[in-house]
């Protein structure tokens, strides 16, 4: 074996740290990557997931771009793995294949009027005020109140984006469309939702501070929900985290409130239990059951219901893989089986109940479809060196593509009508969105419709 051939599917962080860790590995072979993804803009969720009001991440994308640039790996955007390109098309070409594809969509969140007209998963209206080409432009801001629920950095981003007056996010990146619907809402109380107390929250202290500087913002927290038990105590006092989110509520508690226009409320110990129906199909309002330490770090029901109104709510309880045709998924964790990024099937043997625990020569996985969808984008490097480690080792097991030549590839999106887009393409792509941007005195002005990204970077 003189070369690897290698296709990565997906170009957020884990498959452009995959790559370049391939890149700079000690190896006995040549490499030769190229790296496709459905959108004709790489960086995943950097791009369309990070709010827009954290520039500093947002600028991972210069590190990720400055691989790209380096030149080595040949990009293809706008191609869609299951759709534009299957497996069998990989096998053709490609010793191997990494899919590193991350997760998008929701998770369910199971308790009755999740379906309510008004109740939307986070992942959609992180992906509409991000500019995501395949969502609706228009988002329903018109409820005063509302619920989100979940008490992780999503659901703080989401009720961030909800209670920031928009005029404080126009320096941003935000698209035209997401501003002018932002600063049109009527809204004035975001209430967050927790089944447990302050002391095992998922916010890292750095985003929870923030929502304590927000020009015009009340933070209201309760009394009640600080009766800490020896857990809670024990927490605070050995974990260097939650010593700091305690620090910051406590600031909080002692603080005056009432002369802002807006108030974002955080409730602890506050189970949902149904999202209730305003009598027209929408929501109206939601029911929770207050709960109480159960004196091992969890929480038990107290029995004790309250009610809130709301016209809206957005479930941030996490993020879920999706299967791609042809790649084994495990439904229950939504994530591609494997065993360190090696990517395994069922039990042939064992009929659709068998376990995963046969490699699937030649594929590997990565980040957070390898994982699930916790953890920071450092984290998708770990995995990165993880999942690279094996492909290396694994050499004598890769496919022998019949057609490893790097214009065959081309020449079959080219027959397949594909309007892929290059590194050159974004490029133009990011030079046409800073441009606009400039002109009207801001970062960078999102182009959202994919057609119309398409087109610019193309040239056209
Ligand atoms: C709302 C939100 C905010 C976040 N904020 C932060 C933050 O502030 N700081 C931080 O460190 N981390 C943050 N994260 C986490 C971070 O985004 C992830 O750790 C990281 O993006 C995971 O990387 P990934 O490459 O596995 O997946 P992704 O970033 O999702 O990349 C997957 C890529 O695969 C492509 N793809 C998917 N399906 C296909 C297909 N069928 N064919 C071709 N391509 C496909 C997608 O278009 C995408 O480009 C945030 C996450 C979310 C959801």
């Amino acid at each position: 074996m003189t070369k690897l051939r290698l296709a990565i599917v997906g170009a957020g962080p884990a498959g452009i740290y995959a790559a370049d860790i391939l890149l700079k590995a000690e190896r006995k072979f040549e490499v030769s990557i190229d790296l496709f993804d459905h959108l004709p803009a790489p960086y995943g969720l950097v791009r369309y997931g990070v709010a827009p009001d954290h520039p500093r991440i947002k600028g991972i994308i210069t590190a990720l771009r400055d691989v790209l640039d380096r030149g080595d790996i040949r990009v293809f955007g706008n191609v869609r793995f299951g759709i534009d390109l299957t497996i069998d098309d990989l096998k053709k070409h490609y010793n191997a294949v990494i899919f590193a594809t991350g997760a998008v969509r929701d998770a369910d969140l199971l308790i009755p009027g999740a379906d309510l007209v008004g109740s939307y998963g986070a992942a959609e209206f992180v992906s509409w005020f991000d500019g995501h080409p395949d969502f609706p432009r228009t988002w329903p801001l018109e409820a005063r109140e509302i619920a989100v629920i979940g008490n992780g950095n999503v659901a703080l981003d989401v009720s961030r984006m909800l209670i920031k007056h928009a005029a404080d996010l126009l320096p941003t990146e935000i698209p035209g469309n997401v501003y002018d619907g932002l600063a049109a809402s009527p809204v004035t109380d975001v209430h967050v939702f927790g089944r447990r107390g302050p002391t095992s929250v998922k916010f890292t202290p750095l985003e929870l501070r923030e929502i304590g500087e927000l020009n015009d913002v009340d933070i209201i927290v309760h009394e009640e929900d600080f009766d800490y038990d020896d857990a809670a105590r024990a927490a605070v006092a050995g974990n260097k985290q939650v010593f700091v989110i305690d620090k910051v509520m406590t600031a909080w508690r002692k603080r005056e409130v009432g002369a802002a226009s807006r108030r974002l409320h955080l409730h602890f110990f506050a189970k949902p239990l149904e999202i209730l129906d305003d009598g027209h199909g929408r929501v109206g309002g939601i029911r929770w059951e207050r709960t109480a330490p159960d004196g091992e770090g969890g929480v038990v029901g107290t029995g004790e219901i309250r009610e809130l109104p709301i016209q809206a709510l957005y479930r941030a309880v996490g993020y879920f893989g999706s299967p791609l045709p042809g790649v084994p998924f495990d439904k229950k964790r939504g994530i591609i089986p494997n065993r360190e990024g090696q990517v395994l099937r069922r039990d042939p043997s064992a009929g659709s109940g068998g376990l995963f625990n046969q490699q699937m020569y030649g594929v590997y996985a990565t980040g957070w479809i390898k994982r699930g969808p916790v953890g920071l984008i450092g984290h998708t490097k770990s995995d990165a060196m993880e999942t690279i480690k094996h492909l290396i080792n694994d050499a004598g097991n890769w496919w022998r593509p019949e057609a490893p030549e790097e214009d065959a590839i081309v020449a079959l999106l080219d027959s397949r009508g594909i309007r892929y887009t290059g590194l050159d393409g974004w490029h133009n792509l990011d030079q046409h969105e800073l441009a606009l941007g400039e002109a009207a005195g801001r970062v960078r002005i999102k182009v959202v419709p994919r057609d119309e990204m398409v087109d610019i970077s193309l040239g056209r």
